[in-house]
């Protein structure tokens, strides 16, 4: 992996930097290997492909994460499991979110900084009074934001959005809220990673590079 060089490149320590290994293509065997090989974060972008390794892997120290879009019938089968959410995208489910929950979440605020059509994400526009409404919630945490770059060779279009997601945060810290530190950027993935890193992200979410894709 390049994440020293591109820490290096921009002057930040890779101890600031999470990697998440995205289990999505790979079986639990194979989840368990990346564990024994010293990844502790892992993501899964489907209820069932969570709970059914959240089992397999029952015992082992695992930090999970849940990265897809979640529907909110099925927020009580997750909601127990996952240590951080990075899908927080619309009202409806952070109100049942909080319904389920036992202990305060922390959650991403899914953003769709390239504003494709084609993406989730609360509007870039939105962010601020969305975080804002989510106040009420007793346990709802905003750690971060989380965005996916556009599949596209042209780096410059990437770089813009992973740049917009970090001005976002800005905007939140400075509005000091209780239940949004903020603190935290989920961005760059197998292909974009470097790029991120150089734009301030805290969580990367590697899935095919790093615990393969099975195939
Ligand atoms: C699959 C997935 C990833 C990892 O993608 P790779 O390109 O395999 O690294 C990251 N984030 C989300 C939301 C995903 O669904």
């Amino acid at each position: 992996m390049k994440i020293s060089q591109a820490c290096a490149k921009v002057g930040r320590d890779p101890n600031d930097i999470t990697i998440i290994g995205v289990t999505k293509y790979v079986d639990s065997n194979r989840a368990k290997q990346a564990v024994d090989a010293g990844i502790h974060h892992l993501g899964e972008n489907r209820v069932e492909g969570l709970t059914d390794k959240y089992q397999a892997l029952n015992g082992l120290e695992v930090v999970w994460h849940f990265i897809g879009s979640l529907q909110s019938k099925k927020t009580k089968h997750v909601i127990d499991k996952v240590d951080m959410l990075h899908s927080l995208d619309r009202m409806s489910l952070a109100k049942e979110i909080n319904k389920r929950a036992e202990r305060p979440v922390a959650c991403f605020v899914q953003v769709n900084a390239s504003g494709e059509a084609s993406k989730h994400g609360i509007k870039d526009s939105e962010v601020i009074s969305f975080i804002k409404q989510l106040q009420e919630f007793e346990y709802i945490r905003i750690v971060g934001l989380m965005t996916m770059a556009p599949l596209t060779e042209d780096t410059s279009i990437i770089r813009s959005t992973f740049r917009k997601l970090g001005e976002l945060r800005k905007q939140v810290q400075k509005l000091k809220l209780e239940k949004a530190p903020c603190t935290e950027l989920s961005m760059g993935m197998s292909n974009d990673y470097q790029i991120a890193i150089e734009e301030g992200a805290t969580y990367l979410r590697i899935g095919s590079s790093l615990v393969g894709s099975n195939e």
